[in-house]
């Protein structure tokens, strides 16, 4: 038996049980967690906005150590320190063979697996195929990266998605250069890691944006050069700090319509703006048939970065150990597992960054 976070119900608070795992089946890897990361999705999930088969364990950004292989593993074995990986992707359907693994066909598939029971024997699902809240987990040898055995596995944790897809989404998606203007919309782990990302290619305006006036110490921690309290007219004030034109680069990552439409109004003519978050099925953001014309801006969404795993995990680890890149900056709680039922409320309420669940 070990312990996890699990949820019984969409809607409700999640609740710490005692469950069992099963005998590995062949390409299973079972993984001992030393730290898992509160993501908004796990949020998402848990509220019904993203839509998950129940009772589940949630958690999908998380790094550990492998206790045991089942027949077939060969990537990694017993005692190596991995990372989770929640977008596992197939290498062969057609996004895979054309440089977009991030988009792969089969990896939604990945997310409806059980993979536990209950002590009564109810079976488990695993959130995003990972479950990484909880003190153990199995998952397909496609969804672990093995990292250096001197890794820190506590700021690695948060590689596994708030950076990848933060740093992913400067590099990848928007391509930023250097010299460039940036704001970012929302500062939580993702929104941290995006101007993480811009300090890390050399922006040169970096304006974070928060509804909430005291994540400004910690926009600046990780990059941001100004800060902004969000209000109506935010737009204008982007516009203000950045030569009246508004910023090359603007980075949505709160997931809502009105933030939407605010980093589409906060570029420049010809600017780019990068939709992060994840929104609501039936919310609506509204653009005027005419503005695309006059404002000659570009609107994309952006999955996981753009990242394909195997190339940019190594680069970021890269900076990781030379310092240009600070996971536990996004940190504002370590927290146990039992507090993962209070990070989400937390997370709900706007307060705070990342949560750290520590094993
Ligand atoms: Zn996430
Ligand atoms: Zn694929």
């Amino acid at each position: 038996m070990t312990r996890a976070a699990v949820l019984t119900t969409v809607g409700s608070p999640l609740t710490i049980e005692e469950i069992q795992l099963p005998e590995l089946a062949a390409g299973e890897v079972q993984v001992r967690l030393a730290a898992a990361g509160v993501c908004h999705s796990d949020l998402s999930l848990a509220n019904g906005t993203l839509e998950q088969p129940v009772p589940a364990v949630l958690g999908h950004e998380g790094a550990g150590t492998v206790i045991a292989i089942g027949p077939g593993v060969t990537n990694v074995g017993p005692g190596d320190r991995v990372l989770l990986n929640w977008s596992p992707s197939c290498g062969r359907c057609w996004f895979c063979t054309h440089g977009e693994p991030y988009l792969c066909d089969q990896t939604a598939g990945a997310w409806q697996r059980r993979y536990a029971q209950l002590a009564d024997g109810t079976p488990l699902y695993a959130g995003l195929g990972t479950a990484s809240f909880g003190e153990e987990t199995i998952v397909p040898s496609s969804a672990v990266l093995r990292l250096p055995p001197t890794v820190d596995l506590e700021g690695a944790a948060l590689l596994g998605c708030a950076m990848l897809t933060g740093i992913g989404a400067v590099l990848n998606s928007a391509q930023v250069q250097p010299g460039e203007s940036v704001v970012v919309f929302g500062t939580g782990g993702v929104g941290l890691s995006v101007l993480q990302g811009a300090r890390l290619v050399g922006a040169e305006v970096v304006i974070g944006v928060d509804i909430s006036a005291d994540k400004e110490a910690l926009a600046r921690t990780n990059g941001a050069t100004e800060f902004i309290v969000a209000d109506e007219q935010v737009a204008r004030r982007v516009r203000e700090r950045t030569g009246g034109r508004g910023a090359d680069h603007a980075f949505e990552c709160v997931g809502s319509a009105s933030t939407i439409r605010q980093a589409w109004s906060s570029t420049r003519r010809g600017g780019r703006a990068t939709i992060v978050g994840i929104g609501a099925k039936d919310e609506k953001v509204e653009f005027r048939a005419q503005e695309f014309f006059y404002s000659a801006r570009a609107l994309r969404g952006c999955v996981f970065g753009s990242t394909d795993i195997g190339r940019d995990l190594p680069r970021l680890l890269d900076h990781v150990q030379a310092g240009r890149v600070r996971p536990r900056d996004l940190v504002t709680n370590r927290i146990g597992l039992e507090d993962t039922p209070e990070a989400l409320a937390r997370m709900s309420a706007g307060k705070g960054a990342r949560s750290l669940i520590i094993y």
